[in-house]
């Protein structure tokens, strides 16, 4: 599979490098091509000097968790992806796709062959609960599960059971409102959306009648944003659930709810709202409990209940509201539970990694070596640089922030490279690059197969199949 030429597509005329001087090209490869890594090459782009971008990515496609963390049936938040296509257009821009850093070229190599080299790589993995019970079968990481209806191409094999009466969604945040709503929508819901035809079909065929979300601490302290709150009020096959004594704030909630006229206290409102709702009648219900810990995952062999233990609101000498046990426990019977504490960053092989905070270590983007210096010419953006937290914009930003300590290391000589072709690099190694044309050929065909259904696109879900379609082009020149 990795035996066959570059595919065509456009290229760029490229000279061999030594130290950088202003009239050349500044040369960076920016690793990763979510928005952190669209952001930052727009932004180095923009510059009011010449720049070139090769941005590198493991997958066949771009656009990171727009295309395959972002809800299906959120489709508005997708639209980030015209920035980055007019990114794309711009002069001195080319695309790497189906490129893995430390497996077909180092970041040693990376910072031979250019001035400056960008990590943009996200969190590619999560946070774990550390309790009992936690692997069984049916006890699932909610990445792996958006990764799946979203049609990631390594997650497609995923066997997720969903002939379950009741699935239990650990966290509150906006990732877990995203699973526990997607387990709630009906099928006219699903049907418009671009998530991979196999969930689609899954999702419609699961027996999940009840949906419980629990958050460890109080409806005040949600992690998840008021719009995406209200929408789990407004599904057309779902009653959300809300006890009114959850929603009796501690002393500690209210005087922060004072202090947070915003976030927090809509929030809260939207939930008051909810628990005043007399019982509904839909097929489905979705309980969203607070000060509820999980404790241990019990089943044989697979999950048929989850032990969580009811937590007091107590402020920490800071004034963080923190979750602490009261040792009464609750067993609930579920068939499937969804962990979504959050994502986690991954080291890359020759980077430094922060493992405790699951971060690059870095001052503004620009990467520290052990002794706490900065390493001239690496830098990062995004999730891997702050940790997984804010939305799509947040990155924008972010990456400006790198981007420009990169063009003022550039301003002050601190960049050079030895010059080379990552193209010819590759090409000895066998690895077939999908160019950005390879990448237009699968957004062509995928949105051509959601036209007649009024969906977006209907996604190729396999490597064999994005990699086909971007040799189409092949066959075609
Ligand atoms: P998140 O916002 O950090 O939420 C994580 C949740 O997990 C929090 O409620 C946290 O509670 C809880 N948690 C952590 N450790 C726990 C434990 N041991 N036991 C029980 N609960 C625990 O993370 P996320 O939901 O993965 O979202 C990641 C980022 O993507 C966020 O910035 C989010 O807003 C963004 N996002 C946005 C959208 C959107 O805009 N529609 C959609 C999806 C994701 P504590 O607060 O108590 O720590």
């Amino acid at each position: 599979m990795r035996l066959r030429p570059q595919l065509p597509g456009r290229r760029r005329r490229l000279r061999r490098l030594q130290p950088l001087t202003a009239d050349r090209a500044l040369r960076v490869a920016v690793v990763g091509s979510g928005p952190a890594g669209f952001f930052t090459a727009g932004h180095l782009l923009a510059a009011d000097r010449a720049v070139e971008v090769d941005l590198l990515e493991r997958l066949p496609t771009p656009w990171g968790l727009v295309r395959l963390g972002v809800a299906p049936d959120h489709p508005e938040l997708k639209t980030a992806s015209r920035t980055f296509e007019k990114i794309a257009s711009e002069q001195g821009f080319r695309f790497f796709g189906n490129v893995e850093m430390g497996r077909d070229v180092t970041h040693e190599e990376l910072s031979r062959l250019y001035d400056a080299v960008v990590y943009t790589v996200g969190a590619q993995s999560d946070r774990r609960l550390g309790i009992p019970g936690e692997d069984l079968a049916g006890s699932w990481p909610a990445t792996a599960f958006v990764a799946w209806y979203n049609g990631h191409p390594d997650h497609q094999h995923l066997e997720f059971d969903l002939d379950v009466e009741r699935a239990v969604v650990i966290g509150n945040g906006n990732v877990a409102v995203d699973v526990a709503r997607l387990l709630a929508l009906t099928p006219a819901e699903l049907a418009p959306t671009d998530a991979a035809d196999s969930a689609i079909e899954a999702l419609n065929r699961a027996a999940v009648r009840e949906i419980v979300m629990l958050g460890r601490r109080g409806p005040a302290q949600g992690a998840f944003t008021p719009k995406e709150l209200k929408e789990l009020g407004e599904l057309a096959g779902a009653d959300v659930e809300v006890d009114p004594a959850d929603l009796v704030l501690d002393p500690a909630s209210a005087a922060a709810l004072e202090a947070d006229r915003a976030r927090a206290q809509r929030n809260v409102d939207i939930l008051r709202e909810f628990a005043g709702r007399p019982a509904g009648t839909k097929a489905k219900r979705l309980k969203l409990g607070f000060k509820l810990s999980p404790v241990q995952i019990l089943g044989e062999g697979k999950v048929e209940a989850i032990e969580v233990v009811r937590n007091e609101l107590v402020a920490d000498e800071r004034g963080r509201i923190q979750a602490v046990p009261t040792g009464e426990v609750e067993v609930i019977p579920c068939g499937l539970v969804l962990r979504s504490v959050g994502y986690r960053g991954v080291a890359l092989p020759g980077v430094p990694f922060h493992e405790e905070h699951g971060v690059i270590p870095n001052r503004e983007g620009r990467v520290l070596g052990e002794g706490g210096e900065p390493l001239p010419g690496v830098y990062c953006a995004g999730w891997i640089k702050r940790g997984p937290s804010g939305v799509i914009g947040t990155n924008k930003k972010d990456a400006a922030e790198t981007a420009e300590r990169l063009l003022e290391d550039a301003r002050a000589g601190l960049l050079r490279s030895e010059g080379g072709e990552l193209e010819e690099l590759l090409r000895e190694r066998g690895v077939e690059a999908v160019e950005y044309a390879g990448w237009e050929a699968i957004d062509r065909h995928e949105r051509g197969r959601g036209e007649p259904h009024g969906r977006p696109r209907v996604k190729l879900t396999s490597w064999d199949d994005l990699l086909a379609r971007a040799r189409e082009l092949e066959r075609q020149s």
